[in-house]
């Protein structure tokens, strides 16, 4: 085996204490997911959508690594082959763990995007309309690097190619409700690359995988990570 390729979604995140999205309610954090991840939102009333990135910045700030974070940073170190992370989420917690190789496809919390000359800064503290471009020193064309429901996922061509190079898929705390992420189960399967799915729960896109590691990723990461690496060594 040379080549792994793993997705991870909000379920990684749990145990550090960073909610998932769909929970029972289907809000993200008391909001529903239209007003505070899509274009349209934003432009109906930006203060709104600011203050909620704002919120989700300073939580992830505080938030820890888990064991899972943990577990695949030490399998991209000790694999003898490649270790692609591609995550939908838009916490720092894979590369705070020391994963190196992190595609975040769904953009950056603690980054900004000027909408004028689209140059992507640091951001660690609260955006609004009041900010400067440190590309372009316009005021208040920075919002934040994520991207919203209707806009286009970052990096496709990367993924793709390291889908298509991979000899083992592995999904990790995704629901399988947004794709394109959620196609990427079934491609793989369909290119014979073996899957396995860690999630407490089946989801909609469970018949496409080989093995289900059922329970929380702390524990099922944790586990995988240390036969991966047994059977590789
Ligand atoms: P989702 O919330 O739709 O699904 C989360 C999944 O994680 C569920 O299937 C749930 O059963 C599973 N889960 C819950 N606890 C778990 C645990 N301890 N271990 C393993 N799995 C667990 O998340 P999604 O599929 O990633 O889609 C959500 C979208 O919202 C993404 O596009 C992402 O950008 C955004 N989001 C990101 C974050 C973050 O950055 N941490 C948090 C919330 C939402
Ligand atoms: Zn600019």
């Amino acid at each position: 085996m040379n080549s792994i390729f793993v997705l991870t979604g909000a379920g990684i995140s749990a145990e550090s204490g960073i909610q998932t999205f769909r929970g029972a309610s289907g809000l993200w954090e008391g909001h529903r997911v239209e007003d505070v991840a899509s274009p349209a939102g934003f432009q109906r009333d930006p203060a709104l959508v600011f203050q909620f990135y704002n919120v989700r910045r300073a939580k992830i700030r505080a938030a820890q690594p888990n064991a899972a974070h943990l577990a695949l940073a030490r399998l991209e170190r000790e694999f003898p082959g490649t270790v692609t992370v591609v995550t939908q989420n838009i916490d720092d917690l894979h590369e705070r763990a020391g994963s190196r190789n992190v595609i975040h496809m769904h953009g950056e919390a603690l980054k900004a995007r000027c909408r004028d000359c689209r140059n992507i800064s640091p951001c660690e503290n609260n955006l609004d309309e009041t900010n400067r471009c440190p590309a372009c020193a316009v005021v208040g064309r920075l919002r934040p690097h994520i991207v919203w429901f209707g806009e286009m996922p970052l990096f496709m061509d990367e993924i793709y190619l390291a889908l298509s190079k991979a000899d083992l898929f592995i999904s990790i705390g995704t629901s399988g409700q947004v794709y394109p992420a959620a196609g990427f189960a079934e491609a793989a399967s369909q290119h014979g690359i073996r899957t396995i799915e860690v999630n407490p729960d089946s989801t909609k896109i469970s018949p496409h995988f080989d093995e289900h590691l059922r329970g929380p990723a702390g524990v099922k990461v944790t586990e995988l990570v240390e036969q991966l690496l047994s059977s590789s060594g």
